[in-house]
């Protein structure tokens, strides 16, 4: 395996004929799914995808590719392909086309349906090329086709990027359920087609690289699921992903089938549903789904209640559930079915909410205790397969942390892959392919961009490191009230504070650190303005530092008396 070194200078120019392949999301996280192709000038965008926040990353709402290194090429950019419709490949697409709302989505029907959904929200009108499985597509100097595979939504695809340079395939995210619910499988045909005609460099999922053996199917679930609904005695409530179309129709199949009506509940599960139902994706027998208001005064073996906040998201209906401050009150008898997988770093959430859904008296059934979930990707024999069907030249382990992608490198090496070509990179590393030899050759900026409220990029680690050390230590003020034109206090300082707990003392201390710095403020000529607050809060903070063994945000505040 190569593995990108740290210290990558940037890249130099596209040799002539050559493709370029920057990935800015995905690659050493699970998230933030983007890759970019650049051929002649020319580029094309494979996924634009959000990443959740972690636990370390307070007050952030979706974290995005960071577009930097194309803001000033968005006019070479050919389109947009969208392998499906899971947020942490589609969700970053509005922000992306703010910058140029004409760039075209290129994606199979679902996919293209649950993007544009959103981007009506964001108050853009995509432009849209609607593709699907085997169909071929020219987007400049890249000629595109489509191959099916299969994953925890329908309708996803993998794209082969034929260019002058040679063939990629980008696998998306995908898996080989043999048996699934929609009897559409990954086209293992169209993949041995690809490994004949010659694939000089293949992007594949590693989400499950780690995994051994093979996925069990989603028709295996169906067992373990309606077992669920025979033998709950109030009301099942099921959390999922709102995208999560097959896992969504089995509950409905067990659901009409032991009699019990069905609502969703919460905006995107009520809003995907109806799409996916109106194109046909799910199938749900008349009279089965109804209004949640009309289910409350219902018998509660007569109802299932599907929700999302499956990942434990504070605000998603499943949490305020669990916290008790959502209209649906989780009682004794009733059943929460987490059917979703464990996405790294929710762990602590979801487990929170298991046991605050216990003390309330329900039965949690989640993949931990039953078998009600099954991955979406491919695990560590079914991507062994993979290879060699497609005998890659080159291989760029995509989509997963960096143990991941190297256990996916490990299974390429092993399958007879030249380690050399097996390349490890990381968000922002540059690889050409020239003349059919991939080589990592440098590095753009890939930062984590934050979407902050109304805001996107203008949070950043130090804001973050901030509130951490708020939520630590809470906030002390002090209002230091100086004699005119003189450093010395009128008063004695005054202390207020937030989520800070002060013994009297460490203030006695802090006002005493806080004197000493007015002194030698004075020495130093640094007699007024924010130069000198600065100062006064650094000896403080020091002080409590000391005394308290706690590190409070100080701000300090100089006001002439
Ligand atoms: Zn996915």
């Amino acid at each position: 395996m190569h593995t990108a070194p740290r210290d990558l200078g940037r890249p130099p120019r596209l040799p002539r004929g050559a493709l370029r392949i920057t990935p800015l999301g995905g690659i050493g996280e699970i998230g933030r799914n983007m890759t970019v192709f650049e051929q002649a000038g020319r580029l094309i965008v494979v996924d634009c995808g959000v990443l959740f926040p972690e636990d370390h990353q307070p007050g952030v709402d979706v974290i995005l590719p960071d577009f930097a290194s194309i803001t000033d090429r968005l006019d070479d950019i050919e389109a947009i392909v969208l392998t499906h419709g899971h947020e942490d490949h589609i969700g970053g697409v509005p922000y992306l086309l703010k910058h140029r709302p004409d760039i075209p989505l290129i994606g199979s029907e679902l996919t293209l349906a649950f993007i544009a959904e959103k981007l009506k929200e964001h108050g853009i009108k995509p432009v849209l090329k609607r593709v699907e499985a085997t169909d071929k597509y020219s987007a400049g100097p890249f000629d595109l086709e489509f191959i099916a595979v299969n994953h925890s939504i329908p309708d996803g695809l993998a794209v082969v990027i034929r260019t002058a340079a040679g063939t990629v395939l980008h696998t998306g995210d995908f898996r080989m359920d043999q048996f699934p619910l929609d009897g559409r499988l990954t086209d293992l045909r169209a993949f041995g087609r690809i490994g004949e005609e010659g694939l000089d460099l293949l992007l594949v999922d590693s989400t499950n690289a780690e995994v051994p053996g093979f996925s069990i199917s989603e028709s295996d679930l169906n067992p373990a699921i309606d077992q669920v609904f025979a033998s709950t005695p109030g009301r099942v409530i099921v959390s999922s992903f709102a995208s999560h179309v097959h896992r969504i129709q089995q509950v409905l199949d067990a659901s009409h089938a032991r009699g019990r009506k069905v609502a969703f509940v919460g905006r995107s599960m009520v809003r995907n549903m109806r799409i996916a139902r109106e194109l046909g994706y799910l199938t749900v027998p008349r009279g089965l789904v109804i209004d949640y208001k009309k289910t409350r005064g219902m018998a509660p073996e007569q109802v299932t209640l599907i929700c999302t906040g499956s990942q434990g998201e504070p605000m998603a209906a499943l949490s305020r559930m669990a916290n008790e401050s959502h209209e649906v009150r989780v009682s004794e008898g009733d059943t929460v079915l987490l059917a979703s997988s464990l996405i790294p770093g929710n762990e602590n959430a979801i487990y929170g909410i298991i046991n605050k859904l216990t003390d309330l008296g329900a039965n949690v059934v989640h993949k931990g205790n039953a078998r009600v979930h099954v991955s979406g990707h491919a695990s560590a024999g079914e991507l062994v397969y993979c290879y060699n069907i497609l005998k890659p030249r080159n291989v760029m382990p995509v989509h997963g942390e960096p143990k991941h992608l190297h256990a996916n490198g490990a299974l390429a090496e092993r399958t007879g892959v030249d380690p050399d070509r097996v390349l490890i990179t990381r968000d922002g590393v540059v690889v050409d392919l020239v003349d059919g030899t991939a080589r990592i050759v440098g590095q753009v900026q890939a930062d984590l961009v934050f979407v902050d409220g109304q805001t996107v990029g203008h949070a950043t680690e130090d804001t973050l490191a901030e509130r951490r050390q708020l939520s630590a230590g809470g906030v002390l003020t002090v209002l230091v009230l100086l004699k005119p034109g003189t450093t010395e206090l009128a008063e004695p300082p005054e202390y207020l504070h937030r989520g800070f707990v002060q013994s009297p003392e460490s203030l006695e201390a802090a006002t005493a650190a806080l004197k000493k710095a007015l002194a030698t403020a004075s020495e130093r000529g640094v007699t007024e303005g924010e130069d000198l607050e600065k100062l006064l809060a650094n000896a403080v903070g020091r002080s409590l530092a000391r005394t308290s063994r706690r590190e409070p945000v100080v701000i300090a505040l100089v006001i002439d008396a």
